[in-house]
């Protein structure tokens, strides 16, 4: 079976029909997608699909986009939510500055609010990074306590450097269709980390893999993400789904 770690089945574009999405990708042999909750509207509906169909697994939590929607009552929320044994993580969450204009410092506070949130919870976190690579670096060095329960860098862009001081700190990687892209040169740096760390995602609907690049992605387009992984570590496509499998499950313990 083929595993999206990754995916915004809550996104406005699939208009809400995630019954269409589950026949879909069920057909392409997927068998396990990660919902992944990024404000308090789509980790409600991520744990909604995730209690309503056995495929799907849920994350939740504030993407550093929208910090202040972080307070005394989606904390609350977080807590009684992660109960179930369909919410694998809290996530995505993390730092991004990539427009000018966010707020770096609450972007920090709701970060490392979830980071020990996480811990208590005896949770994994899901972070996003991006455009932020020495401060995302400090924040987890400094945080290194509460990362006992693990931690997958969704979506991993940043260099082959940086990525073996995330490892030092116990770091999972996840990568989706940008590896695919012509000119990406991304091989070198997906090469330079042990297989036994790496995750297959789509982030979909975005970053939609080549050669649809430009559509909208789907949790069944993983299949690509795979293959150009099969490229890269010269291994077959039957191998490299079960050391997938196996680091899904080692990092999320609830998967099953
Ligand atoms: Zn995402």
């Amino acid at each position: 079976m083929l595993i999206d770690i990754h995916a915004h089945l809550t996104d406005k574009r699939y208009g809400g029909d995630t019954q269409k999405l589950v026949n879909n990708f069920s057909q392409k042999r997927v068998g396990l997608v990660v919902d992944a909750g990024y404000d308090l509207r789509s980790s409600s509906l991520a744990y909604e699909n995730a209690k309503k169909y056995t495929q799907i697994y849920a994350t939740l939590g504030v993407h550093p986009e929208k910090p202040y929607e972080y307070d005394g009552s989606f904390e609350k929320f977080l807590i009684e939510k992660s109960e179930s044994e369909k919410v694998i993580a809290i996530g995505e969450i993390g730092l991004d500055y990539h427009y000018d204009g966010y707020d770096k410092n609450l972007q920090r506070e709701v970060f490392e609010k979830q980071i020990t949130l996480a811990d208590k919870l005896k949770l994994p976190i899901v972070v996003h990074s991006r455009d932020c690579s020495s401060d995302m670096l400090s924040v987890l060095t400094d945080n290194k306590k509460y990362l006992n329960n693990g931690f997958l860098m969704h979506c991993y862009s940043e260099s082959k450097e940086t990525a073996k001081k995330y490892l030092d700190l116990g770091a999972y990687f996840s990568f989706g269709g940008v590896i695919t892209f012509k000119n990406s040169k991304k091989d070198e740096i997906v090469k330079s980390i042990p297989l036994d760390r790496i995750l297959t995602e789509t982030d979909c609907p975005y970053l939609t893999p080549h050669p649809h690049r430009g559509e909208t992605n789907y949790p069944e387009m993983v299949e690509l993400v795979y293959a150009k992984l099969c490229d890269i570590f010269n291994i077959d496509l039957e191998s490299l789904e079960k050391v997938i499998e196996s680091n899904a499950k080692t990092l999320f313990k609830k998967l099953k």
